[in-house]
């Protein structure tokens, strides 16, 4: 059986958890939180972190912290996991989709501007599938119109910009570490941001909202969304082989792309990652079927959100259409072998006409 997804760990994880158990040391008050929150951040060329029990507490931690509220808007891309539309429901404010760039997936940046209200809070660019975002014209636009940037980088650590890591563009950047993501602290997140006035906001609202001086004193409503330091002991393992396990997905990429024949476009201003592989066939779910047979487990890609109940919309959005209809997200970890992705890309070949 291929899976899709499987995370890989080390000594370091075992160490760093032996020790949360040897010393007690295992809610968020532990050590490693810190660290591990530091270590992250700098990697990403952020000043702070603010690590969190997910990638989607991280997104909704951050729209708080901007003082999003009950009628704002905030631009998000049609395609993209359901959990960057959320987060913007659950601030009461509404979520206004952008279609998908042809080439390399993400929100089209010249599809934003006419988007632009007088509600307009946020954009929320996603960077989908290991690729980094058009950040150029969306901070241009942001600028213009006085909007904050979050950017949902939940899989892509390591994408680069223009040279610059993702998560530290915007004004807040979102990871996951949920399990089978770049790397995992079995359910997580965190927040990356270089703005201490948001940094120091998010830490007050991940711990309900409690006064920094005045214990059990609350100015406002927050939350409970503190990682454990069990957590964090696995999240500085992971870190310590952030980079090898980076060039491994890389070259995982490489043979996928050499055995498919295909490849998506390069861009001058892009470094992507590879997180679950995608790409684009014919006949979709039957290439899903055909793997399945052979115990390889595949999946759809993500649907266009306003083709679903709960941001159900006639708005048409052809490109976010074309691609999701054709995405297949093939198997990808740290341990698949090069003759197995071999033998799933001839099916992928064979049955996706490709
Ligand atoms: C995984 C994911 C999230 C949510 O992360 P969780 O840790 O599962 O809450 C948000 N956005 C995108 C694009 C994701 O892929």
């Amino acid at each position: 059986m291929i899976p899709l997804a499987k995370p890989v760990f080390g000594l370091a994880e075992w160490e760093n958890l032996s020790t949360c158990l040897t010393t007690g040391w295992i809610s968020s008050q532990g050590k490693f939180v810190k660290e591990f929150e530091d270590n992250f951040a700098k990697w990403v060329g952020c000043r702070y972190g603010v690590a969190t029990t997910s990638g989607t507490t991280a997104l909704h931690l951050a729209l708080v912290a901007t003082g999003l509220k009950e009628g704002d808007e905030v631009i998000v891309p049609v395609l993209t996991f359901i959990a960057s539309a959320n987060v913007v429901k659950y601030c009461g404010a509404k979520p206004v989709f952008v279609d998908a760039h042809p080439g390399y997936w993400n929100i089209d940046p010249n599809k934003i501007k006419e988007k632009i209200t007088q509600r307009t809070k946020a954009i929320m660019p996603v960077h989908l599938y290991g690729h980094p975002c058009d950040m150029g014209p969306i901070m241009q636009l942001a600028g213009m119109y006085g909007l904050w940037v979050i950017e949902d980088c939940a899989e892509a650590h390591g994408a680069k910009y223009n040279n610059q890591m993702v998560g530290s563009i915007g004004d807040i950047g979102c990871f996951s570490f949920y399990a089978n993501k770049i790397i995992t602290t079995g359910e997580g997140g965190i927040c990356t941001t270089n703005n201490r006035d948001l940094y120091e906001h998010m830490v007050l609202l991940r711990d309900h909202g409690m006064s920094k001086t005045k214990k059990y004193w609350f100015d406002e409503v927050g939350f409970n969304y503190r990682i454990t330091n069990l957590q964090a002991a696995v999240g500085l393992g992971q870190m310590s082989k952030l980079e090898s396990i980076l060039k491994e997905r890389e070259r995982i990429k490489m043979d996928y792309d050499s055995y498919l024949g295909t490849a998506k476009p390069s861009y001058g201003w892009a470094k992507d990652v590879c997180w679950l592989y995608t790409t684009l066939v014919n006949n979709r779910d039957k290439v899903i079927e055909a793997l399945a047979k052979e115990d390889i487990d595949s999946r759809p890609m993500f649907y266009p959100l306003t083709q679903m109940p709960p941001y159900f919309s006639k708005e048409g959005f052809p490109m976010a259409e074309s691609i999701s209809r054709r995405g297949i997200t093939l198997p990808t970890y740290i341990g698949l072998e090069k003759c197995d992705i071999k033998r799933i890309c001839k099916i992928v070949k064979e049955i996706g006409e490709i």
